[in-house]
């Protein structure tokens, strides 16, 4: 009898679960497979997407960008099973943005249905539990859960996801302040688990970070604390507060939000990407910038001819030709695109205030109400179907980079341009802002304690003066770190220098993913892949249908060598 250990079943564990089932019949054959699945969360959802959280939390992916079912598009060795994508299982329009309880219902779908369509020589046992500790046996591993029980496997994954930290230095001193002076002080963490009743109503709050954690967060702290929205003629939201809601004065390294979701899919056929970029090591940040506008100028090219005054074939040949940045590649732009605003400007794109300084507060927010509508306008305008195709040539460079070490810049980059909050979100952001219910702080705040007044002080690069504020939230997840997990058996492991830490994450030998010791020696039965795993950040957002996504492949590699572990495979391989 073979026995594997899945540890998590969030979307990563759940892909795990269903690429072992599949590939069992080639490597165990009917041999007896035990697959015991741990996590205290409801399966298939887990953590982040578990049904009891408010349905104001929405998926920042469209529905039809969602699918936990490989397709024929993956190419891997186990069999493809294909299943629909979050939009065909829920009959909806492409573009909706599911509530996350809604999600959690698909992806327990797909967790049961890997149990129901199991072989039949395949057992599936969910185990509602946490995963406290595992030792070496003789040929296999024990596993301690939560619930008392013990569970003796061949070999076990590590799939976590997203896991808490103990609080940085930083945390743990503006804590004490926040004790010291009696205010209010939110560490970063989880919109859904943080104890938002801290925040007081009609008082400035200081929030440091813009993105998709900041996002979650306004929201609920506004229409979730009973503020509505009301459509107007042309469209646009306008807030009436309950009254209940504080004073957010938002600030990050950009100083603006992320870009919004677009609202329309690309017409024609993208480019075959990436035209450039490789793994190898050649200086990254040109290729990527040469890749992204090679496909944002294939879509101008082909969808908006009347925009350009060369032949695309011409203008590829030299374009191939010319480095990025160079003389010749300005040149050759400015001849095809005679527009400015035709033109891309990423490094614009990407540091949006960089070398902007307003004469007061009031003049930042005009401008920031300027660039969210302006934002709001190109995404849902296929006029500007070439933006979208840039971000088709980030997620092409995404997927080569899923195993490539983490690089912190190109992650940035990726969030803020492809990773962005529904357009939905961002009107309601502008909204917010006209009501004075946010206001920006612009780029690289700077928040101070004055122990004098008893409050924190932020000031920015982007305007004069200091907003002063009782309360302060860390609108951000925390970063990964292995060293500050709280989670019982990654701090058990660690402390015994049986796994270590790479840049913040859980260290595994790639391509096999095994769990790496102190030591740098390979675990031959503990393998780990997710978000906060060196290799993992295939599994860092959804796969999206019909483009070969790395999770898939890495699921079902790894699922492939997890079986080869087995008692079952090996006398299946000495038969
Ligand atoms: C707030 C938030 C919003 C997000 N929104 C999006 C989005 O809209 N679109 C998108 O593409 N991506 C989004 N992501 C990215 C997210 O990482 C992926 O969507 C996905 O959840 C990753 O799946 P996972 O299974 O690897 O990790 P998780 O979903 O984190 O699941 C890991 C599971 O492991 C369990 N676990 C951990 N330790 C133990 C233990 N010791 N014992 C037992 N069980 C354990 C946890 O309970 C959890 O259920 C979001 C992430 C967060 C945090």
């Amino acid at each position: 009898m073979s026995a594997i250990a899945v540890i998590g079943a969030g979307p990563t564990g759940t892909c795990l679960v269903e690429r072992i089932c599949a590939n069992a019949p080639e490597l165990v054959g009917d041999s007896v497979l035990d697959i015991h699945v741990v996590d205290p969360h409801p399966h298939g959802a887990g953590r982040v997407w578990r049904t009891d959280q408010p349905d104001l939390l929405w998926a920042n992916s469209a529905a039809a960008d969602i699918t936990i079912h490989t397709d024929g598009s993956v190419r891997c060795e186990g069999p493809i099973q294909q299943g629909p994508s979050l939009a065909e299982w829920l009959g909806c329009d492409p573009g909706f943005f599911a509530p996350r309880p809604v999600l959690s219902r698909y992806l327990s779908h797909a967790f049961e249905r890997a149990v129901r369509t199991a072989p039949r020589n395949v057992r599936v046992h969910a185990h509602r539990a946490v995963a406290l500790d595992v030792a070496d046996l003789r040929a296999g591993q024990r596993l301690e859960l939560s619930d008392g029980r013990w569970l003796e496997v061949d070999a076990m994954v590590l799939a976590q996801g997203h896991q808490s930290v103990l609080p940085s230095s930083q945390e743990v001193e503006q804590a004490a302040f926040a004790a010291r002076r009696g205010l209010a002080y939110l560490p970063t963490g989880y919109a859904a688990d943080l104890d938002l009743d801290v925040v007081p109503a009609g008082k400035p709050v200081l929030m440091r970070g813009a993105g998709l954690a900041f996002i979650d967060l306004m929201v609920l702290l506004t229409s979730g604390r009973g503020g509505r929205f009301t459509s107007g003629a042309d469209g646009s939201l306008t807030y009436l507060p309950s009254g209940a809601e504080p004073l957010l004065h938002v600030g990050s390294r950009r100083g603006v939000p992320y870009h919004g979701k677009t609202g329309y899919r690309l017409s024609g056929s993208p480019a075959a990407l990436p035209k450039f970029f490789g793994s190898d090591g050649a200086e990254r940040r040109p290729l990527v910038a040469k890749e992204l506008a090679y496909a944002y100028y294939h879509e101008l090219f082909h969808a908006h001819p009347s925009r350009t005054r060369l032949d695309w074939a011409e203008f590829e040949a030299a374009f191939t030709e010319a480095g990025w940045g160079g003389k010749e590649m300005r040149a050759l732009i400015t001849k095809a695109v005679p527009r400015f605003a035709d033109r891309l400007h990423l490094e614009r794109i990407e540091q949006p205030l960089r070398g902007i300084r307003f004469g007061d507060l009031a003049g930042l927010q005009r401008w920031m109400h300027g660039y969210i509508a302006a934002d709001l306008g190109r995404r849902a305008d296929p006029a500007h179907s070439a933006d979208l195709a840039m971000i088709h040539g980030l997620l092409s460079v995404h997927a080569v980079l899923a195993e490539a070490p983490s690089d912190p810049w190109f992650q940035r980059l990726f969030n803020f341009l492809a990773s962005g909050p529904p357009a939905r979100r961002l009107a309601e952001l502008r909204a917010l802002a006209r009501a004075g219910v946010v206001t920006f702080l612009g780029a690289d705040p700077r928040i101070e304690q004055d122990e004098r007044a008893g409050t924190w002080r932020a000031t920015s690069a982007t305007v004069p003066g200091a907003v002063e504020a009782r309360a302060l939230v860390e609108a951000r997840l925390p970063p990964p770190s292995v060293s500050r997990s709280t989670d019982p058996i990654i701090s058990a492991l660690y402390a015994r220098g049986e796994c270590r830490e790479a840049a913040g994450l859980l260290d595994v030998r790639l391509p096999d993913r095994r769990l790496l010791g102190q030591g740098g020696a390979a675990h031959p039965r503990r393998f780990a892949l997710g978000p906060w795993v060196v290799g993992g950040r295939g599994t860092a957002g959804f796969a999206r249908p019909g483009v070969n996504a790395p999770l898939f492949r890495h699921a079902d590699a790894l699922a492939r060598s997890v079986l080869g572990q087995t008692a079952g495979a090996r006398l299946r391989a000495a038969a």
